[in-house]
């Protein structure tokens, strides 16, 4: 196993965390306190081939693998979290979705403009009462021959006000089950579908979370992805890969931390020294170090199991059961680290820390991982 990074990915790397720096930090607390969508960061993230990474360039996309999305999710992650989950949605759940699963004309029509950023997508599976039981799915969409008629509401969706296209899943035929969902591509202003209010959230605050309402919105029957009743396992299996994206962002939240809690610890000083010389904050860090490590090889592991068409539902499953874990440890021993520092704005941990309880809870929380993970050891 060889997880050292090529030139190109080396390459990446660097215009990532040159992105994050220079575009990202400057308004990033800014736009946490206002809850406002990094418009124009985004606009220069397609720019640079961020949004469509994996995407094979004919269809506008920057053809690279899935260990070099995740390197630059890390980066992105370590600065701006809001931001690194437009990213993942675009990237995992909807251009890669529809690259795998889409029909020719839907690729032509939908994922070159996604790919560029030209527009957002969303992934639109959960409802008020079916989150992590996806299966119990209420939006219907009703086969009227040549077109569906969705009704319905999402829940919780990212990009849900920005989006121009969205990848609903919904339930034709009850009696089926999951066998009886599907997945429709649906534009933004098509009549009866509307966008509820704004969450306000207490992380990943400059994302774009809203609810969805379909009323009778009629659906042309070229939109659907897959054969009829394909949608559950569309779901699942675009999930599956966009857990990896979720774990990248876990450990750039948890390294960003970590990298900000080792500086401080060399610069704050208290009984004459620098606080990096007490060894209970030293062996803080040196714990942080480790887990991080930890993190990373397993989200790696899990980005080279995809790159080699290996099955990587579990390796994505604790990757990010795990990276999550870090990030929430890692950033909250960041906030001790820095003392009263730590509680206020200025110095950004505080923030990482609200940022990586999401990672606990969507794209499948740490309960369901573990669902996924004993299943697969069980079997
Ligand atoms: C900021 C944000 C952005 C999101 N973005 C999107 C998006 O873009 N698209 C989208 O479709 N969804 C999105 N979601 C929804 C997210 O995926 C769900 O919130 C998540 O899957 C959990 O579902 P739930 O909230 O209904 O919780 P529930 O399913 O009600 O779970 C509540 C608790 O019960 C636990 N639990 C449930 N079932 C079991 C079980 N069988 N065994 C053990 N424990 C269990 C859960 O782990 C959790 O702790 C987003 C959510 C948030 C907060």
């Amino acid at each position: 196993m060889d997880f050292s990074l090529n030139e190109e990915q080396k390459l990446i790397q660097q215009a990532a965390r040159d992105f994050a720096q220079n575009e990202l930090l400057p308004e990033v607390i800014e736009r946490d306190d206002a809850q406002r969508f990094p418009k124009e960061e985004i606009k220069k993230l397609g720019d640079l081939g961020f949004l469509g990474m994996m995407v094979d360039p004919k269809y506008g996309g920057s053809g690279l693998d899935t260990l070099s999305y995740v390197i630059a999710m890390e980066e992105i992650s370590k600065i701006d979290a809001s931001t690194s989950v437009v990213m993942s949605v675009n990237n995992s759940l909807v251009c890669w979705g529809l690259e795998k699963f889409g029909s020719e004309e839907q690729k032509e029509k939908y994922l070159t403009k996604l790919s560029t950023g030209e527009q957002i997508g969303a992934f639109c599976l959960s409802e008020p009462e079916a989150g992590s039981d996806a299966t119990s799915q209420k939006t219907t969409a009703i086969d009227m021959g040549d077109h569906y008629i969705v009704n319905g509401t999402k829940n919780w969706i990212t990009n849900g006000g920005t989006a121009s296209t969205y990848l609903v899943i919904a339930q034709t035929d009850k009696e089926k089950k999951h066998r009886g969902i599907n997945a429709l591509i649906i534009e933004k202003g098509t009549p009866g579908f509307e966008i509820g209010p704004k969450e306000n959230k207490l992380g990943i605050r400059g994302s774009d979370t809203h609810s969805l309402i379909f009323n009778d919105v009629k659906v042309p029957k070229e939109n659907r992805i897959g054969e009829d009743g394909f949608g559950f396992k569309f779901a699942m299996k675009t999930l599956a890969g966009g857990r990896i994206g979720i774990a990248a962002q876990a450990l750039g939240i948890a390294a960003g931390a970590y990298e900000m809690a080792l500086k401080y610890s060399k610069e704050r000083k208290a009984f004459g020294t620098e606080i990096s010389n007490h060894q209970a904050i030293a062996f803080k860090l040196a714990d942080m170090h480790t887990e991080i490590q930890a993190a990373r090889l397993l989200v790696y592991r899990s980005a080279l199991d995809k790159d080699n068409g290996k099955d990587y539902d579990l390796s994505g499953a604790m990757a990010k059961l795990y990276a999550s874990k870090v990030a929430m440890e890692t950033t909250v021993e960041a906030v001790q680290i820095h003392g009263g520092n730590g509680f206020v704005k200025d110095y950004h941990v505080e923030r990482l820390m609200r940022d990586a309880k999401i990672t606990q809870i969507y794209e499948g929380t740490s309960e369901i991982q573990k669902i996924v993970i004993s299943r697969s050891i069980l079997k």
